[in-house]
């Protein structure tokens, strides 16, 4: 541990504000995650990497930076990992789930911004996040407005901020963005790094990339089993390890957890029992320790079986195909692959809604959650005419909108216990 502190200190932590915001994560990892009961074994990884994820996992990137590699830091599914690793670098989701410093935040950014970017802003000026501080750059991209203008007050904060741009719409022109846009980064990547991209290198990065896809759709597909094998709240913590760990033992890891519920499954073992109410979560990513609405819904009789979610299907389902013998024909694979990504800053958004319901089909789930955080337009925007869809589809739907705060858990959890009872009635 004191190796650690040197470290922190060396990347210019505060460290009695990292003490305090490691403490309340440590007690609340306890009392979500330990607590729950009839967790697979292969959970134990997980347990150890958050246990760590301050610590070892932060003294692999400075290992890493030391041997030359870069680190980058990302906020949205819409940067490519494969390009990362094709100039052999490190790619890291960078940390926005928690209700740190909302007064800094607050003094540089509108009140009614959205917990992610608060917390983003929170982390950074309260000087807590190893992974933004190992972060050789940081890239931005323009989403949601928010995001778009708070990278203009971020860029002086940070070594190096690159902002990313975005198409809005899914057509011709904006496929065509899109792909100058990650041919730009590849520049950028290859600036920084020294290392010229070449299609093997390319190739190699897409494999790398998909076999962890590979297993964490194997993973999505196996909740449809009743009983579930594993809770919501666990599958969510091996989608949000996705964006830190260490691709390689991470893929390693998840097929082995996917094999323990393989067996589970076989038995006929779960984590609640059979005929527990099925729900989907729809909407607004949760990031790391952002685990209030999957335990209020699991605290409340029913299980989630599948997230439509950048942290979830939404991120991980598409697979970029390996096709191609020049580093042109591979990033048209890869602009293939992220242009189908459904988030709600496209106008129209029209296969999200629609991907739900054949979740919702295939996973066996009655109803579907639908999350937003408070003052998201995109997704709160979005909400009102996917639930009236979902509703027609015979999918009862419960539109909430929250924070990271607790204050409202107790309002939530009657709503909750309300949409269950309907489930449970029809
Ligand atoms: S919800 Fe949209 S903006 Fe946010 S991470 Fe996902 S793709 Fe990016
Ligand atoms: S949650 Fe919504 S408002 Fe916040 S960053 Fe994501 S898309 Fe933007």
């Amino acid at each position: 541990m004191s190796d650690y502190r040197k470290m922190w200190a060396d990347l210019g932590l505060d460290l009695e504000s990292h003490d305090a915001l490691l403490s309340v994560l440590g007690g609340a990892y306890g009392d979500i995650y330990l607590a729950q009961k009839n967790r697979p074994e292969g959970m134990k990884y997980f347990d150890f990497v958050m246990s760590e994820v301050h610590g070892l996992r932060i003294k692999e990137l400075m290992d890493a930076k030391a041997q030359g590699r870069k680190v980058i830091g990302s906020y949205c599914v819409f940067v490519p990992e494969e390009l990362i690793l094709a100039v052999d670098g490190v790619s890291v989701g960078l940390c926005a789930g928690a209700e740190f410093n909302f007064a800094g935040a607050e003094e540089v950014l509108p009140r009614n911004t959205c917990a992610l970017i608060k917390s983003a802003f929170g982390f950074k000026l309260g000087k807590v996040c190893p992974y933004l501080e190992a972060s050789d750059v940081v890239v931005g991209e323009n989403t949601c407005d928010g995001k778009k203008k708070s990278y203009e007050i971020l860029k002086p904060l940070v070594k190096d901020l690159y902002v990313m741009d975005l198409p809005q719409m899914k057509s011709d022109m904006g496929r065509a963005l899109l792909k100058e846009e990650y041919r730009r980064f590849l520049g950028k990547l290859e600036a920084v790094s020294g290392r010229k991209v070449t299609a093997a290198s390319l190739k190699k990065g897409i494999e790398i990339v998909n076999a962890k896809r590979r297993a964490v759709k194997r993973l999505a597909a196996l909740r449809a089993a009743d009983p579930a094998p594993i809770s919501g709240l666990d599958a969510l913590l091996v989608n949000q390890v996705f964006f830190y760990d260490d691709p390689l033992r991470f893929t390693d890891a998840v097929n082995k957890l996917c094999d323990e519920l393989d067996e589970r499954i076989k038995q006929g073992a779960g984590v609640f029992p059979a005929g527990t109410t099925r729900l989907i979560v729809s909407g607004c990513p949760m990031a790391v320790p952002n685990w209030k609405l999957p335990m209020l819904i699991e605290g409340s009789d029913a299980v989630i079986v599948g997230e439509e979610s950048c942290v979830g299907e939404r991120g991980a389902r598409r697979i970029t195909a390996a096709q191609g013998d020049t580093v042109e024909e591979l990033l048209d694979e890869i602009t293939e692959r992220y242009f189908q990504i459904d988030c709600a800053i496209f106008t129209p958004n029209p296969t999200r809604a629609a991907y739900v319901e054949e979740m919702a089909k295939n996973l066996h789930a009655q109803g579907v959650v639908h999350y937003s955080l408070q003052f998201c337009q995109p997704y709160i925007v979005e909400s009102g005419p996917v639930e009236k869809g979902w509703e027609a589809a015979g999918l009862p739907t419960l539109r909430l909108e929250t924070d990271y705060s607790q204050e409202d858990a107790g309002q939530l959890k009657t709503r909750i216990e309300a949409f269950v009872e309907r489930l449970k009635g029809k």
